[in-house]
């Protein structure tokens, strides 16, 4: 049931070792609500039981409710919630980025997904902090894509609502950003950004009873679960686990996918644009930070390589001259779930009459957890699978 590699890296990691610049930003009511612990009395016959306390399982919770299915439990392994890529990433939100890269389904699943998070937020007074962003995407010459994914064969600019920006338009909006010589820019707003370990801790403190630091052993044919701290007998249960579980693992072709973070200290600099692309990047703070990242690593260790963090911040200064020589005040590391395909997987599991999996977002998880949660939700309390998600299926090992 476990990966193990996954697993050796758990126990050897400290949250308070693993300082992103995200934990720096945490009310101690935050803080709390990513560490619940096991509460005294525990419900083992919750209507919905959710393995996994990542963003994904925590939204999922969040949707179950919300969707009148009952009673709903999160069970995490680790002493923390998000305690994963879920309270280590960008926090991007930025579905029309991915005219650029994915499927329209892809795209339409993730706009779903921000406008579920806009609708939660202001029923919430704020409470996920999410923040408005504009994203400038910068080419060098011959770089920039010229056809959507969306609609092959329109204009990238017509088909994706980007406005293709030459250098001096670019100057006119950010002083201190500089596009290659010859080079172009795309520029597209109403993404949002979030503190990612602030919207677990929102989603949290919203999603029923949540455990931590007690494990998911496996499951019975019967659909009762074991686990480190005795058997649950839920109506169904959902596993976010990242990574697709054993014996539903046999076959598949899956990993996690390290990537390196920096945060770069406040500087001389004035910057009201996401930057990006293939030159370099970064995303800005209110308080004048630039959090940069992430790479794509061969290992999958957990282990911070400083030099890896320190290429994201010198690729910064390729867009933002003026960021030369400043400071690097976090360093840091996750894993994303990838499967092969590239999509979330949002599926039945065989052989259980009560059994889901939702996991494999990759580079997304965050930017789709919401919508992820509201599809599980609605096959949960329906039959059907719901619009929008039907190619997001389990691979077949
Ligand atoms: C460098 C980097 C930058 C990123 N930037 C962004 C971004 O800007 N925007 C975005 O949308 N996404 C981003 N991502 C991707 C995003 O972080 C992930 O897709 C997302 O966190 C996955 O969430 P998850 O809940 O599926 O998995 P996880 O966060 O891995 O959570 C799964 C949880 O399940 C628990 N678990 C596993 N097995 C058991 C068990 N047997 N019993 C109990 N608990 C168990 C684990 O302990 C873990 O906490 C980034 C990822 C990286 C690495």
């Amino acid at each position: 049931m476990d990966h193990e590699s996954r697993t050796d890296h758990e126990s050897r990691m400290n949250w308070d070792d693993r300082v992103t610049v995200w934990d720096d930003r945490l009310t101690p009511a935050e803080r709390a609500a990513l560490a619940p612990g096991r509460p005294e009395a525990l419900d083992r016959s919750p209507d919905v039981l959710i393995v996994g306390g990542g963003v994904v399982g925590l939204a999922i919770a969040i949707a179950c409710r919300r969707a009148g299915l009952g009673r709903v439990t999160v069970v995490e392994r680790a002493p923390r919630l998000a305690y994963g890529a879920s309270g280590a990433n960008g926090g991007a939100i930025a579905p029309d980025m991915h005219l650029l890269t994915d499927s329209p389904e892809f795209v339409a699943f993730g706009r779903s997904s921000r406008e579920l998070y806009r609708r939660w937020d202001a029923e919430w007074d704020g409470a996920l902090g999410l923040w408005p962003t504009r994203w400038l995407n910068i080419f060098p010459p011959g770089a920039a894509p010229h056809v959507s994914r969306q609609a092959p064969g329109a204009a990238i600019t017509a088909a994706a609502a980007f406005t293709e920006l030459d250098p001096s338009a670019v100057r006119e909006l950010e002083p201190d950003v500089r596009v290659p010589d010859g080079g172009t820019a795309l520029l597209v707003d109403g993404q949002l950004g979030v503190n990612p370990q602030r919207l677990s801790a929102a989603l949290a403190s919203r999603a029923g009873q949540v455990i931590t630091g007690v494990r998911v052993l496996g499951v019975a044919a019967d659909g009762s679960v074991d686990t480190s701290d005795g058997r649950f007998t839920p109506g169904a249960v959902v596993f976010a686990t990242g990574l697709v579980p054993r014996p539903w693992a046999d076959g598949v072709r899956q990993r996690w996918a390290k990537g390196h973070m920096a945060s770069v200290a406040p500087g001389p600099w004035r910057l009201g644009s996401v930057l990006a692309g293939p030159v370099g990047g970064g995303t800005p703070l209110a308080d004048g930070s630039v959090v940069c990242g992430g790479t794509f690593d061969e290992d999958t260790t957990t282990e911070v390589r400083p030099e890896l963090s320190d290429g994201l911040a010198a690729d910064l200064v390729r867009v933002l001259p003026a960021a030369a020589g400043a400071r690097v005040s976090h360093r840091w590391c996750c894993l994303r779930p990838w499967i092969e395909g590239r999509q979330p997987v949002i599926d039945r599991l065989p052989g259980l009459d009560n059994g889901w999996f939702a996991g494999g977002h990759f580079t997304t998880g965050v930017m789709m957890a919401a919508a992820t949660g509201a599809a599980v939700a609605d096959w949960i309390g329906g039959s059907a699978v719901p619009a929008g998600i039907e190619t997001f299926t389990l691979p077949v090992g």
